[in-house]
C-alpha cells in the first residue's frame, strides 16, 4: 500500500487526463483538473479499443477489467455485482467493462475465449483473471 504522502496517477474516464492524486485524498471524491468531472465516482468506466490502454497504463490504482457482451446471459447475471463491487471499491480500485464484441483488438490481446473473464491489472499489466460470473464480495476480494 502507498504510504500517506505519496501521489498516484489516475485517468480521467472522461478526457484520459493524467491526475495526481495524493494517497489521503483517493476516498474523497477528487475530480478531474482538466474536465472537473468526478474522477472516482464508483461507478464501472466502459472503455474501447480506441482508449483502453492509455487509460489502464495510467492508473495506478488497481484495475478490474470485465469482459462482457449483452447476448451472455451470465454477464448480464452479474452486472448488478460489479456495480456493487465498484461502489465498494470507490478510491480503492478502478472497474472496467469492456464490450468484447465491440472491442475485439482488446478482447484478442488479453486472449479471452469465454465471458465473463475478469482480469486484474496493475499500471497496465495483468497481475491475475478469473473467469465465470461472481458475487460482489468475490469481486471485491480480487483487488485485496
Ligand atoms: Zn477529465
Amino acid at each position: 500500500m502507498a504510504n500517506m504522502d505519496s501521489k498516484l496517477n489516475v485517468a480521467c474516464a472522461h478526457c484520459l487526463a493524467t491526475n495526481r492524486v495524493p494517497a489521503q485524498r483517493l476516498e474523497e471524491g477528487p475530480v478531474c483538473g482538466r474536465c472537473k468531472q468526478e474522477l472516482l465516482d464508483g461507478r464501472p468506466v466502459e472503455l474501447t479499443d480506441a482508449n483502453f490502454d492509455l487509460f489502464t497504463q495510467r492508473t495506478e490504482l488497481p484495475v478490474l477489467v470485465d469482459f462482457w457482451a449483452p447476448w451472455c446471459g451470465p454477464c448480464v447475471g452479474m452486472a448488478p455485482q460489479f456495480d456493487l463491487a465498484a461502489r465498494q471499491l470507490k478510491g480503492r480500485a478502478v472497474l472496467v467493462k469492456v464490450n468484447s464484441d465491440d472491442n475485439p483488438k482488446t478482447s484478442a490481446r488479453f486472449g479471452i475465449r469465454s465471458i465473463p473473464t475478469l482480469v486484474r491489472l496493475d499500471s497496465g499489466r495483468e497481475k491475475s483473471r478469473r473467469t465465470g460470473a461472481l458475487q460482489a464480495a468475490q469481486i471485491v476480494s480480487l483487488v485485496g
